[in-house]
């Protein structure tokens, strides 16, 4: 049976805005153009967003530039104090975030309202390291000379985000920006515009002075704002989340302005689970790790490697826990596993379970699409016996189809661990001390988790390797991405 979807009104109607935010003003795009967002679950219309073109970018960019002198002036207490006042506005909005994160990601109501939580706990954290962006003071091997270094904002940031997680992956960028002095233009992923454009109405009541945040939508012209940000001088920095893909077409465009970059993009996780870990731990934490917003988190596992001395018991005990989820609309009763984001997703996930097929899979769990409920779900799948040969072995499959691969030796599987071009985030579970600080070291990794299956934190520095792109968000590492570090010295003493 299709969703359905019955999602409540807002508490508060006036956080839903079809306008983008500029200048601290609600503006049409000049075309007047729209385009429009559909719920994923129940392909309904939600309503529509301006479609931003080069001109429109570029009036924001200005915006943001005029806003940036007095804004680099105010004290870290006093950026400190605004994003604190914008956290409480959100944890005290977070129901009506996560109604807009279910309504327009899909995403199961109890994984939204974990989303809007965590996405505030950057707007804390940064509040916090606003105040404490200190400089160095380094002793001169120069006689006489005197060193010391100031920590400044960089200038305009042009940040571009995916719609997997519609909040957190924006103020993730927003929060050390605004801390570190930058003013910013946001490009809001045209899949998920709405939860970026309540956080909009959020800043302009924390108090944000009119153009510090300008928050952009755009569909058709996506390419188009995305070259507008990256050729303009003005942009000094650009951050962006979403696929290796367009980052290394966004990096390639941001040469010739050779803009400060950095880059969260794809992962395809090895998860694995050696004959000395807790099973059922390692299940739980598979499962979370796995099927978390159906399998479309860049830290998702993507393979999961397990030993052959356990592997049939683990293999036994997952697919029984898979075989309990029940999928449907993200707000019906009882729902644990929405739909995916579009179409072409589906198709993917599709893709790759019939390859496995092909090249001696077993499907022991779903394996199929569920076009009773939608054009956009998809069965939660668990496929045994694995080989390196198969797409999803070298491919993120951003979806929930859980590959379990056998493997022998460690060294075995960390070699197979890092056979591919990507490395975000990489997960093992095991009870040996000496091994889990052998398998850390030699994961091409920028995260692992021993013994869970969630990483993040807004106190841990999150990024990758390789494909996976460079820089680091949340931490205190977090800010200096949004900083120069100027150094001064002085002769003569
Ligand atoms: P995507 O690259 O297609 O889109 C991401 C964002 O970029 C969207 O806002 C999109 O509108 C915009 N975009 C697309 N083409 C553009 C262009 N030419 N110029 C400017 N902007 C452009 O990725 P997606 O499919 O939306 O997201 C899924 C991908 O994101 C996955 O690969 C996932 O692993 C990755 N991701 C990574 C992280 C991380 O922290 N490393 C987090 C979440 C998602």
């Amino acid at each position: 049976m299709a969703p359905n979807q019955n999602i409540p009104p807002l508490n508060d109607k006036s956080l839903f805005k079809q306008e983008c935010y500029v200048n601290g003003e609600w503006i049409k795009a000049k075309s007047g153009k729209t385009f429009e967002v559909k719920d994923p679950g129940s392909g309904k219309l939600i309503g529509t967003c301006p479609e931003f073109s080069k001109e429109d970018t570029d009036e924001a960019i200005k915006v943001a530039a005029a806003a940036f002198p007095s804004f680099r002036k105010t004290t870290g207490r006093e950026r400190a104090r605004m994003l604190r006042k914008w956290y409480q506005l959100m944890v005290d909005n977070a129901e009506d975030i996560a109604k807009l994160i279910t309504w327009e990601n899909g995403k199961p109501f109890a994984d939204a309202k974990g989303e809007a939580a965590y996405s505030a706990s950057f707007f804390e954290w940064f509040s916090e390291e606003a105040p404490r962006t200190d400089g160095d003071t380094i002793p001169a091997t120069v006689s006489g000379n005197r060193i010391f270094t100031i920590k400044e904002p960089v200038g305009v940031c042009g940040l571009i985000t995916p719609w997997n997680f519609p909040a957190a992956m924006i103020t993730r960028k927003v929060g050390p920006a605004l801390a570190a002095g930058c003013t910013v233009v946001a490009k809001s992923p045209g899949e998920t515009p709405f939860t970026s454009l309540a956080l909009a109405e959020l800043a302009h009541r924390a108090g944000i002075p009119k153009g510090v945040v300008n928050f952009i939508t755009a569909l058709e012209n996506t390419a188009e704002v995305g070259s507008a940000i990256t050729a303009s001088p003005t942009v000094r920095k650009v951050s962006f989340t979403g696929s290796t893909g367009v980052g290394k077409l966004l990096m390639k465009q941001s040469a010739d302005t050779l803009k400060k970059l950095s880059f969260e993009l794809g992962g395809n996780a090895p998860f694995i689970v050696f004959d000395d870990a807790d099973l059922d731990v390692a299940v739980n934490g598979a499962i979370a790790c796995k099927f978390r917003s159906s399998g479309q988190t860049c830290v998702c596992a993507n393979r999961i490697y397990v030993q052959k001395g356990i592997y049939d018991k683990f293999a036994a005990a997952f697919a029984e826990k898979v075989k309990g989820f029940k999928v449907g609309g993200g707000y019906d009763e009882g729902v644990t596993h929405g739909p995916l984001i579009h179409d072409r997703a589906i198709s993917k996930v599709d893709a790759h379970v019939r390859d496995a097929e092909k090249k001696g899979g077993k499907v022991v769990v779903g394996g199929q699409k569920m076009s009773e409920l939608g054009s956009n779900f998809f069965q939660p799948t668990v496929i045994t016996g694995m080989t390196m040969d198969m797409q999803l072995a070298s491919e993120e499959t951003f979806g929930p189809v859980a590959g379990l691969f056998p493997f022998e030796t460690e060294a075995e599987v960390v070699e197979m661990a890092n056979k591919v071009d990507v490395g975000l985030a990489g997960y093992f579970y095991s009870s040996n001390l000496q091994r889990a600080y052998r398998v850390a070291e030699a994961l091409e990794v920028g995260m692992v988790g021993i013994n869970t299956g969630l990483v993040s934190d807004p106190a841990a520095p999150f990024g990758g390797v390789k494909d996976s792109g460079f820089g680091r968000e949340g931490s205190q590492q977090g800010i200096s991405e949004y900083q120069i570090t100027k150094m001064v010295t002085m002769g003569g003493m």
